[in-house]
Order: C-alpha cells, then structure tokens, then sequence
C-alpha cells in the first residue's frame, strides 16, 4: 500500500523539522516546504493525502495559499497551524477552506490526532456516492453524472444539489440552501436560492426538486 502522503509548509525551523521527524515516525511520507510559492506545483506533481500549513509565512500568506488552492478545486484536506486564535481568524480559516484548526503552541499527540480525523474522514468521503432520481454526485471528487452523463456544475449549482442529495426524500428550507452558499463568499440576494433551483431543474428536469410551499425544497428519494 502507498504511504499516506503529507505536504507541511511551515517556515519556522525548528517546528518545521520536528513536526517533520515525528510524522515520519508515524509512518507519514512528509515534504516540507518553507514558503507557500512552491505549494501549487507540488500538490499537481505529487498526490498528496493531506496539507499542514502555517499561516503566517514570508511572501504569500498562507491564507492565501489555501484560498487559491480551493479555486483551483482541490479538494485534499487542509490542516490549518497558526499562532493567531481569535474567532474571526478561526471563521477567516474555515471560510478559505482549512477543514480543521490547530493553535500554536500545540502538543504532538493532538496534531496527530486531528491528521487522523481529517485522513479517515476523506476516506469516508471517497466511498460515498449520492444517488437518487438518476443523478449521482460524488462529494470528494466533485463530480455529477445525471442518467450517466456528467454534468458541469458551477460552485453554487453543486453546493445547493449536494445539500439536496444529502436529505434525499426530506425537505430542505431555503434558510438551510442559503447557509450552504454563503460560504462561497458573496452576498446572498434573497431570491437566489430560487435561482438556482430552476437552474438545476433546467438541468436534471422539473420533477427532480419538488417544492412545498413555506417548507423547502427536496430531491425525490
Ligand atoms: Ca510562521
């Protein structure tokens, strides 16, 4: 079996090697970068598992890394190290899309911990196909086939649909679907849900959303 594959950018030395020498000895194959410039290259020409990066780096901030990682889709998961612990860092931090928070200074036992957490729920993520209605949406992979064809989606599309597809056969309120979006950045007008809606309808045919009126919207199961 491949090792499991960790990419660590951390700028400080020594927190760099001993993070580096005590995941190694978990078994972990572990690159580490000093900087974030380097990042994009290294995560298309390896297939990492997992990122651990700081987020206060010389040059580009690690924010930013992580943010123009998620715009190019890729959807490893992100384990986010930080001296900052305030609650709008941590919202910041998730909303860029870190899947977890660790603030320095942190004991070894813990970081692994959460390595494992994030390792075994990115397996559980692979394994699991929605289906229903002849579409099927791989949440991992961030794919849509709909009677065996794929589909292209946009960010919004696939959120809303991948909530949807979640409670298949129960409905969703509107407050829930917009919830959903928010975390795409921008203002949510108040019609937006509807929106999409129609599109995906456009797309998957009106029966696959039905509507009640004051309750919310579901995908038949
Ligand atoms: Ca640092």
């Amino acid at each position: 079996m491949d090792p499991v594959r960790i990419l660590l950018v951390e700028d400080d030395s020594q927190l760099g090697e001993s993070l580096e020498a005590a995941l190694r000895l978990e078994q972990y194959a572990v690159d580490w970068l000093r900087t974030g410039e380097p990042v994009k290259a290294a995560l298309g020409s390896t297939p990492y598992d997992l990122l651990i990066i700081d987020l206060g780096l010389p040059g580009v901030p690690g924010m930013q890394v992580l943010r123009q990682l998620r715009a190019d889709k890729h959807r490893l998961p992100v384990l986010v190290l930080t001296a900052r612990n305030t609650i709008a860092d941590r919202v910041d931090g998730l909303d860029s899309g870190a899947d977890d928070y660790l603030s320095k200074p942190f004991d070894i036992a813990e970081l692994f911990a959460r390595v494992r957490a994030l390792l075994r729920r990115k397996g559980e993520q692979r394994s699991t196909q929605l289906q229903a209605v002849g579409i099927s949406l791989d949440p991992a992979d961030r794919l849509v086939s709909f009677q065996g064809q794929a589909v292209d989606l946009t960010a919004r599309e696939f959120a809303i649909l991948e909530i949807l597809m979640r409670n298949a056969g129960r409905y969703v309120s509107r407050a829930r679907l917009e919830e959903g979006i928010y975390s795409w950045g921008e203002e949510v007008e108040s019609n937006t849900v509807e929106v999409y809606i129609s599109r995906l309808r456009k797309r998957f045919g009106s029966s696959a959303i039905e509507t009640m009126r004051g309750v919310g919207y579901r995908v038949p199961a």
